[in-house]
């Protein structure tokens, strides 16, 4: 009986309509990639290195990270596995790096826009992660399963430039063949900008917790703003909806903010075409359970009439009506 629920959780998730998704967990060590990989999940989505970052009072040396790096794609076993870049600024900030001074940090220098900033921090993650990729297991298609992912990107210009740099580095270290380099849609001008981004990027991510507090400009940090501040709110759908049909047919797109990982939020964003969610691992078994057998074409044919409501609570309140066993 626990061997075939756990048959379950493992197999990958396939609708009643017939789209097959990946669920991937958010992670943020190699220890917890092994979490994932006993939790079911089809990968890990998002790799937040901030952590490997955090844990002494110098940053990691470049052994250090490329043996974490590794050691979380061969816990997945050719599962693909996501890194993040390094993401400090606003709400994530690292004892040994002074920022500079902003009047509202969120808008200010962060993410892949510190790179500047930081060459050496950002080279040395760099030079990491493709040490790792040489070793890393292959994933489906032969590649390196250890991929790349960007934060905070704004528009294609900073893509190019780590693109360039990171063929750059490779050639320096001897390495011919390129990690797979993804972009998080975070703010709303590259959710705008899905076309072109997907153009020339391996995959894309939405980060669902970064592109509500851009998209409603309410500071994820703001308690008494929480409850509205919810990826469920019809400006929000309508931008990942356009984020989703630019993107379409150029490359994957998943999803790693806090939103795949409720379960009325997953099925509309299954519904809107993500081909992948990644959730943190104790929710891997209950988004599958949430989005199998569940036929899309029926959320999808409510989304035209969600995105004429007021507010999120509005689209959950329709939600909950319409998919009972959802709720
Ligand atoms: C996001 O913004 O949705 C995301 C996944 O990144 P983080 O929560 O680490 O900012
Ligand atoms: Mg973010």
């Amino acid at each position: 009986h626990l061997r075939a629920a756990q048959a379950a959780v493992d197999e990958p998730v396939i609708t009643r309509d017939g789209h097959r998704l990946h669920v991937a967990a958010n992670v943020a060590s190699a220890r917890e990639a092994e979490q994932a990989a006993e939790a079911g999940a089809d990968g890990v989505g998002l790799m937040r290195s901030e952590f490997l970052f955090l844990e002494s009072a110098v940053a990691p040396d470049l052994e250090r990270q490329q043996r974490e790096y590794l050691a979380a794609a061969r816990a997945m076993e050719g599962k693909p596995v996501v890194v993040r870049l390094l993401d400090i600024g606003a709400d994530k900030q690292l004892p040994y790096v002074s920022l500079p001074d902003a009047p509202n940090p969120a808008l200010g220098e962060r993410g892949i826009r510190l790179w500047s900033n930081l060459p050496e921090l950002f080279d040395t993650q760099l030079d990491a992660l493709i040490g790792a990729c040489r070793q890393a297991p292959k994933d489906a298609a032969g590649r390196p399963a250890l991929r790349i992912m960007l934060p905070m990107v704004t528009d294609v210009v900073e893509l190019r430039w780590v693109k360039a740099r990171l063929a750059a580095r490779a050639e320096a270290l001897g390495v011919e063949e390129l990690p797979a380099l993804g972009v998080m849609i975070e703010v709303p001008s590259a959710a705008l900008a899905a076309a072109t981004l997907a153009a020339e990027a391996d995959f894309l991510s939405i980060g669902t917790n970064d592109l509500t507090q851009y998209t409603l400009a309410m500071d994820r940090e703001v308690a008494s703003l929480a409850a509205r501040s919810d990826m469920l709110h019809p400006a929000v759908i309508r931008l990942i909806q356009l984020c989703l049909e630019g993107a379409a047919g150029r490359c994957p797109v998943g999803v790693c903010g806090a939103a795949a990982g409720d379960p009325l939020a997953a099925v509309v964003l299954a519904a809107l075409g993500a081909d992948e969610l990644s959730v943190e691992p104790s929710r891997v078994a209950t988004t599958k359970a949430a989005l199998r057998d569940r036929d899309l074409a029926a959320v999808r044919a409510l989304l035209p009439s969600m995105l004429t409501l007021d507010d999120a609570s509005a689209v959950r309140a329709r939600l909950v009506q319409a998919l009972p066993a959802a709720a």
